[in-house]
């Protein structure tokens, strides 16, 4: 089992498989960076999943594959039949803008990814289009289906944006309702790559979401950073919080970057490379390495809205 210096169980790894994106989202990357991580610089499918199975041999639960947009990085489904056939029972997910859904859902399905987190952040192809900086809407759209079809479970990440998405909650509430899918609101993380005014915070989706139904606070299950919330006719929906006081109490994750650094929290600039450990099979090293940045995971997350992070989301996967 993993524990962190406070004590926390650690047993969820997010593993970014590339930095780079086919979206340019304004929350996220709303420039191409000045220069991408070299191809050469990546940790091979085998390279990461070396320190996969570390992970999960010291206790690690649930793997989720991550980006940049991890279906921009070619065969991904090899890398997720590896971890499947070595952990059968680990809790493997992914999370995607869905652009590339629609060819790649089944060859996901069959290769044992179980779950599948889907970014859509509006439901009008002009507003979708201004977010990501390109034609999205169809495409998207058309992929969130075939992965229902395919029979993956799908959830819904959207980021509310003040002026931006903000008269779109409900319908897109309600579109998820329509298809048996979880909603989960996401508070908009301010850091310096990203290029929006404001964010809505939970209360201000709250109001929102009031205007049209009534719902109540779920009791807090598990380590998940999303608080549910319980319409009257039995809907969940969700807001991931980061900006209260409570939200790393219970933290699980740790972060593995697509060039091998290990990251302890999503707004903490120290991490330890495991690159050179797993690219010569050095368990020992590697497992020593996992358990230095478990140590040296923060207490809480250094960040507000004045003190942004410099950290792109694109590089560790959000
Ligand atoms: N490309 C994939 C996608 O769009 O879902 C995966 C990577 S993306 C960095 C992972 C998640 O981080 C997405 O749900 C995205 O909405 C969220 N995200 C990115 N930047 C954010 C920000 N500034 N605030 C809140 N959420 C953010």
């Amino acid at each position: 089992m993993l524990i962190d210096g406070y004590g926390r169980k650690v047993n969820y790894l997010r593993v970014s498989v590339t930095e780079r994106c086919n979206f340019r989202c304004q929350y996220c990357m709303p420039e191409k960076p000045f220069s991408w991580v070299p191809h050469e610089n990546l940790l091979s499918y085998e390279d990461l999943f070396e320190f996969v199975k570390v992970a999960v041999d010291e206790g690690v639960e649930k793997v989720r594959i991550t980006g940049g947009e991890p279906l921009v990085r070619s065969h991904l489904e090899v890398f997720i039949k590896m971890i499947s056939s070595y952990a059968p029972n680990v809790d493997l997910a992914m999370t995607t803008n869905g652009f590339l859904l629609e060819e790649s859902a089944q060859k996901l399905k069959d290769a044992g990814l179980k779950r599948l987190n889907i970014s859509l952040d509006s439901l009008k192809s002009e507003v979708a289009h201004h977010i990501a900086q390109k034609d999205v809407l169809a495409k998207v759209l058309r992929g969130i289906d075939k992965a229902l079809e395919v029979g993956l479970n799908v959830k819904i990440n959207c980021v509310p944006m003040k002026d931006v998405n903000n008269t779109e909650l409900i319908d897109i509430l309600e579109y998820c309702k329509s298809k048996n899918m979880e909603v989960r609101f996401i508070e908009f993380m301010e850091n310096t790559h990203a290029n929006v005014k404001k964010g809505l915070n939970s209360q201000e989706i709250q109001t929102i979401i009031k205007e049209k139904y009534d719902f109540t606070k779920a009791p807090r299950v598990g380590n998940s950073p999303s608080q549910s919330y319980i319409c009257q006719d039995d809907y969940k929906f969700g807001i991931i919080e980061p900006h209260l006081d409570d939200f790393c109490t219970d933290c699980n994750r740790i972060r593995l970057t697509a060039e091998g650094y290990l990251i302890p929290c999503l707004y903490f600039e120290d991490a330890l490379s495991i690159a050179d450990a797993v690219k010569s099979k050095d368990i020992k090293e590697a497992t020593n390495i996992l358990k230095k940045v478990l140590q040296n995971k923060p207490e809480k997350n250094k960040w507000d809205e004045q003190n942004q992070s410099d950290r792109a989301f694109y590089e560790t996967g959000g």
